[in-house]
Order: C-alpha cells, then structure tokens, then sequence
C-alpha cells in the first residue's frame, strides 16, 4: 500500500452494521455512502462476490438504491488493499463482509485502519445453520461504533436475529446475488429451522 504506517497517522475507526437479512444493513450503507460523499470524502465500496471476476458493478438493498461497487471475489480479500493502494482513499466500506474467509479479511481490514482509513463494513453474524459467518462477530467485537440490528420474525413477528434458508442448496456462502442465489427468510431463534436441502 502506498499509505505508510507510522506512528504520526491516527488510526483509522471501525464501524460494523451486523445482523440478520432484512434488517436494513445495506440501506445504513447506502445512506452512510451518500452522507459522506457528500461531505467530500473519497470512499471506495467493495462488496465480496462468489464468481472469480473483479470489477465494478452495483449493489441494491432490498429497497433497490444502488450502491456503487467493486466486486471482489471471496477469496481474494486482500484484493481491498490494492485498489485502497493507489492512495487519497479516506474510507473504505464493505458490503457482505462474512463471505470473506475471517483471518485473511480481519488482517485487511487492520490494515485499512493502520494506515488511517475509517472502516464501515456490513455482514451477516450467523449463517443459515445458526454458526458463526465469516469475521461479522469478531469485526463487532473490536468496533468502535458496533450496531447490531435485528430483523422482524416471519413466523411469530418477534425480534429476528437468525436468517433461514428456504431454497437454494446447502453450501453455506451463497447470497441472493450472483450465479448461484439461495432464498432467505429473517426468523427469531426460536422459530429457526436448518434447511436440509
Ligand atoms: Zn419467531
């Protein structure tokens, strides 16, 4: 990277939006985009993408605002660092941040904030099977601005943190995007049933 850490540079501030689908976390981004951009900052977008290619695209909340976006593959997290790399980026924000294997994204995104980049990612705390997903837990753990946000339950209208599978077959990092989509519903812990397939 072109930023050099050293001890005059303040690190950067870690913001995490994390909970379950449809309970608004790429709208917080969108609006977070827009309210910064228009304060001048230069941001760069990234959302983790399952197919191989990289590139620019856009990416739509449930209410269908579109967030400029580069696409990075899932398992090209440090990708991030090369395009923040060409320098002048005052903030980074990554969309789905789960679908990032958790060591390799957790030590980009230190990165990010060493060199004095704020940081605003989103992602899913729980998988379809109730585990852990990706780096969401322990990116909320060690914000400085932690939002966890909850969901309503399709089955008993109580709080949702979980998010079922209803379709889409059982490897565990498909999105509702891209070439393979699975579909998915926000449910309360209780009412959570693990799609089998
Ligand atoms: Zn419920």
């Amino acid at each position: 990277m072109v930023k050099k850490s050293h001890k005059s540079v303040k690190k950067g501030k870690l913001t995490v939006m994390a909970g379950p689908m449809f309970a608004g976390k790429t709208t917080k981004l969108l609006t977070l985009f827009s309210v910064l951009s228009n304060l001048g900052y230069n941001i760069l977008c990234f959302k983790a993408e399952a197919k191989k290619i990289n590139g620019m695209g856009h990416t739509n909340s449930h209410d269908a605002r579109p967030l400029p976006v580069i696409y990075v593959g899932m398992d090209q997290p440090e990708k991030i660092l090369q395009y923040v790399g060409e320098d002048g980026i005052d903030k980074v924000i990554i969309d789905a941040i789960h679908f990032f294997p958790k060591n390799r994204i957790l030590s980009v995104v230190k990165k990010l904030l060493n060199c004095g980049i704020d940081v605003y990612v989103n992602g899913l705390i729980y998988d379809y099977r109730k585990q852990l997903f990706g780096a969401t837990r322990a990116l909320l753990l060690m914000a400085d601005e932690p939002f966890e946000l909850f969901s309503v339950c399709v089955r008993c209208a109580g709080k949702a943190d979980h998010t079922e599978r209803i379709a889409g077959g059982i490897d565990q990092r498909i999105g509702t995007t891209g070439p393979q989509k699975a579909t998915y519903i926000p449910v309360c812990s209780r009412c959570h049933k693990i799609y089998q397939g």
